[in-house]
């Protein structure tokens, strides 16, 4: 059983060794938390929320020693990995708030003298986690989780399980009871002991594709409920009335913010023919322009990537586009030194069929594709076999709105880029996953929906 190292992927030192756990004492744990579930489970909502607070409280006190944490880790930029923590707290403290009306019983009209709805908890909650927002993405599913009544069980990324032991420590100093949440560090080969295991009634999984594919096969297999967060490969329309400089702009960070590995990151530029020239002159300044650098430094625009093998892979999937055809307009040549560093790159004249048009570029790497007119601009952004986010740029907001609702994804934003927000569902379609999180469409994916009917 080898142990899991977290190492600075900006210098490519060893920041910690993290003990695997052997599943027999993964499943040691499995048994205190379903009995933590059978206590938790009775609390009131009153007494989880305080408990919340108090949790958003201590992330609040140890913003800048977890946003120093998660730069470390995996090279987010520090300014980026502060507001990371700050969404944590906004998450923590929307459930701690909304939980009880969220969930509150729904009556319903029918021929008993009282039918209503009820929302129950259901067990722990599987949630295996990726690095890429090693705070947010497990706070997402634990807020509302913890709030129903559920408890939570971590499986994160083995890079940053320097990120999941604060998590799980915060829980803790936050005065939740024992094992209401906890962290197994546990080789992704041994999820399916876990998933199998009786305590565990669903999973939930952030995560790629093939991860996605695998976690389900095993929850299909135990008859455990999945929620699916995958990847993604976003296009974003940019019209011919739209704002150059804005749309631009909004290019840049859409794909370099988080070190361009976003999952709901803008990554596909669906640009109409007549302004194309125009808008990869302009965005290619500005991306030249972007500066690379340490993640501490507060003047970086983009750091590293996660680890060198992640930068490995994009490199070969940047060669793989231009063998297929794509145009080299800037970057796609790995920097000399330490670190997995990776410069913004531009692909243009993208087309279907070349793989940065058909799979997922994680990290600093634009595709710009020419669409003859609007149809052709939804039709190009619709033939994916992802759907998560998407995106119009226009000085029309009507025009914008129309094209909103015909694209294939489970958010789709004007002018915007795609933003996760607690009020609002977020997801995806196609492979890009199913289920939802956030919002009252999050908290209800684990709870039983019970009818009670009295006659
Ligand atoms: P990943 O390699 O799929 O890993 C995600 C998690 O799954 C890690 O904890 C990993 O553990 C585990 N894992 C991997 N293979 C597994 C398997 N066969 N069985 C069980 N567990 C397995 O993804 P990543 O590289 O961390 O994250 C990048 C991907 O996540 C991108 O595709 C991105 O788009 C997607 N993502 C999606 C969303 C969303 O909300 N839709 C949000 C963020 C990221 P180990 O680390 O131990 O391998």
């Amino acid at each position: 059983m080898k142990n899991t190292i977290s190492i600075n992927p900006a210098t490519g030192v060893e920041i910690e060794t993290y003990p695997r756990i052997a599943v027999a004492e993964a499943k040691e744990e499995l048994i205190m938390v379903k009995k933590a579930f059978d206590s938790w489970k009775k609390t009131t909502f009153e007494e989880r929320s305080a408990l919340m607070h108090k949790f958003a409280d201590i992330l609040e006190q140890d913003k800048e020693k977890l946003a120093q944490l998660a730069t470390a880790e995996m090279g987010k930029t520090i300014g980026q990995s502060r507001k990371e923590v700050e969404k944590c707290i906004l998450v923590s403290r929307y459930y701690a708030d909304h939980a009880q009306d969220l969930l509150k019983n729904e009556i319903v009209k029918t021929e008993a003298s009282k039918s209503y709805v009820t929302f129950q908890p259901m067990g722990a909650v599987l949630a295996v986690m990726p690095w890429n927002f090693p705070f947010y993405q497990v706070i997402r599913f634990a807020a509302p989780a913890i709030m129903a009544g559920n408890v939570g069980v971590l499986k994160h990324a083995s890079n940053v399980q320097g990120c999941a032991f604060a998590i799980e420590e915060a829980f803790v100093k936050a005065g939740f009871p024992e094992k209401v949440f906890v962290n197994l560090n546990i080789d992704s080969e041994n999820v399916k002991d876990i998933i199998e295991d009786k305590a565990i009634v669903a999973v939930t999984l952030t995560g790629s594709e093939p991860a996605g594919r695998s976690v389900a096969a095993i929850a299909g297999q135990n008859l455990k409920k999945t929620v699916l967060e995958l990847g993604g490969s976003d296009a974003y329309i940019i019209l011919d009335d739209a704002d150059l400089e804005a749309a631009t702009e909004l290019a840049t960070f859409g794909r370099l913010q988080n070190n361009g590995q976003t999952c709901i990151a803008a990554k596909r530029f669906v640009v109409l023919e007549s302004i194309y020239d125009a808008f990869l002159e302009l965005y290619t300044t500005k991306m030249e322009a972007a500066k690379m650098g340490a993640p501490t430094d507060e003047e970086t625009y983009y750091g590293p990537l996660a680890r060198v093998n992640l930068r490995d892979e994009l490199h070969k999937q940047v060669e793989k586009s231009m063998a297929q055809g794509a145009r080299l307009v800037t970057g796609g040549t790995i920097p000399e030194g330490k670190g997995a560093y990776y410069p913004a790159t531009i692909l243009a004249e993208v087309t279907p069929g070349m793989e940065a048009f058909d799979n997922e570029l994680f990290g600093p790497v634009a595709s710009v594709i020419k669409a003859t007119d609007e149809d052709h601009a939804i039709e190009l952004a619709n033939n994916s076999a992802f759907g998560l986010g998407s995106g119009v740029i226009t000085s029309n907001k009507e025009r914008g709105e129309k094209i909103a609702l015909q694209l294939e994804a489970g958010s789709s934003f004007v002018n915007k880029l795609v933003v996760s927000d607690p009020r609002l569902p977020f997801g995806g379609i196609k492979n890009s996953g199913f289920g939802r999180e956030l919002s009252d469409y999050g908290i209800r994916e684990f709870v039983n929906i019970k009818s009670i009917w009295i006659e």
